[in-house]
């Protein structure tokens, strides 16, 4: 499909899918030399905003974030923001306050969270790369759910700049595509150090003679509470693996079970104090009752506007901070982060990657979701997020398809700055795997 027959059929193929929040109205690709699309926590400026949030309805922004920025100044037309669990809260993209993404190989099921329809745009949507952001797994996840690669970079590897804060300490902007080979080349263009984000870093440049990968660690722990699917189709692509000439090693990862209530801590702590700027005065709505007092005003403005899992990690987040239980609770998820850093660098001392299936299960029904409680939808990530808190890259690829034709996602990690061996790992594989792409007609 050429560039300017997906710009001519895109409300179409959304009215489909619901991929995108806002969309260009532009119909011709003059002059672009790709398209892409965004999540909708980074800024653009052409495009409403919203984070997945009926508290920014309406917020323009006058800035683009440097990721954007660079992907259009590589020649890049951005064609779309994409749908969202609210400001990153979620795991299936089914706690929008505006569209919810469907997935591609079954509208009745979610493209995972929270980047489901940067994933689902990567899959549907021919020669497309879509930037996502993960915060504990946001990237990952939606790719195995959808069948495509994604990849969420060392943390610091991109400026955050223009990028709607969830958790600071935690969030990483990155890729998702259909093609392996798309990783490497969109993460070289929006990587680098940016005066405007103080986290970003002066890095290591992604290499172009980058070592291949030749061992994998698989944590014991992380091979437990598998659906039989997931665990066949994870079991056929080690085996794959080993034909391949990769060396796998199980090994211990205790701290891996610790790392999901350490993260809901981190996270929610940050998020409280990121979610306090929303009042209906400077973004989004504004539309309120102005007579009453301030605090009446807020109130009213955010318990209308912000959604349930917003309110529940305000909660949560500011019981995690408040004085009394911090050191129970914040400054012990610290002490786990460390341990699960410590645990990474023992294994990767040894080894290329860890390695384990990106998510235990693949991606649900939208019925079986609303019958799931918070607690449930949290528990589900608990492969994702320690490489998350440790600010590790990792890399989920497509591996297999259940008994309904899902797809199967395993996720690798790698050391800090070791995007390469990822990226080489996601090429070699991309030529052994039997990718099944979905069924698209709109
Ligand atoms: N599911 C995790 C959460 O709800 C991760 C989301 C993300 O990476 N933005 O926090």
């Amino acid at each position: 499909m050429s560039a300017d027959t997906v710009l001519s059929k895109l409300k179409e193929i959304n009215g489909k899918y619901s991929m995108f929040h806002a969309m260009t109205e532009d119909t011709s690709a003059d002059g672009a030399s790709f398209l892409f699309s965004a999540k909708d926590n980074l800024t653009s400026m052409d495009m409403e905003t919203c984070s997945g949030s009926k508290i920014l309805i309406g917020y323009r922004p006058a800035f683009d974030a440097t990721s954007i920025a660079k992907m259009r100044a590589a020649g890049g037309k951005l064609i779309g923001k994409t749908n969202m669990d609210e400001f990153g809260f979620g795991t299936f993209s089914t706690n929008s306050g505006l569209e919810v993404p469907r997935n591609p190989y079954d509208l009745e099921r979610a493209c995972g969270g929270s980047s489901g329809g940067s994933a689902c745009a990567a899959a549907v949507i021919e020669d497309h790369v879509s930037l996502g952001v993960s915060t504990g797994g946001s990237i990952c996840c939606p790719a195995s759910f959808c069948g495509v690669y994604g990849i969420a970079p060392t943390y610091g590897r991109v400026s955050r700049y223009g990028l709607i804060d969830y958790g600071n300490s935690l969030d990483k902007i990155g890729v998702l595509s259909a093609k392996a080979t798309d990783l490497k080349k969109y993460m070289k263009i929006i990587a680098g150090k940016d005066e405007k984000d103080p986290t970003s870093c002066v890095q290591p440049e992604f290499r172009t003679d980058y070592r291949m990968m030749k061992s994998v660690a698989i944590p014991k722990e992380g091979t437990e509470g598998l659906s039989k699917d997931v665990e066949a189709a994870f079991k056929d692509s080690v085996e794959n693996l080993v034909r391949m000439g990769i060396d796998v090693d199980y090994v211990d990862m205790p701290s891996l079970k610790y790392a999901m209530p350490a993260y809901y801590v981190l996270a929610t702590s940050e998020a409280s104090t990121n979610l306090a700027r929303y009042v209906g005065m400077r973004y989004g709505q504004q539309e309120g009752d102005l007579s009453l007092k301030f605090d009446d005003y807020f109130t009213s403005f955010r318990s209308q506007y912000f959604g349930d899992e917003a309110k529940r990690r305000i909660l949560l987040g500011t019981f995690t901070r408040m004085v009394g239980f911090r050191d129970r609770y914040y400054a012990k998820a610290l002490q786990v982060r460390k341990v699960v850093i410590d645990d990474y660098k023992r294994i990767l001392a040894d080894h290329d990657a860890v390695l384990a299936p990106t998510m235990p299960f693949t991606a649900p029904r939208f019925d079986d979701i609303s019958k799931m409680s918070a607690l449930d939808s949290y528990k589900a990530d608990y492969l994702t997020v320690p490489a998350n808190i440790a600010g590790t890259p990792h890399m989920s690829v497509p591996c297999g398809y259940d008994s309904n034709g899902m797809p199967v996602g395993m996720q690798f990690v790698a050391d800090h700055w070791n995007e390469d061996v990822l990226f080489s790992m996601a090429e070699d594989w991309e030529k052994e795997f039997d990718m099944k792409a979905p069924e698209v007609g709109a």
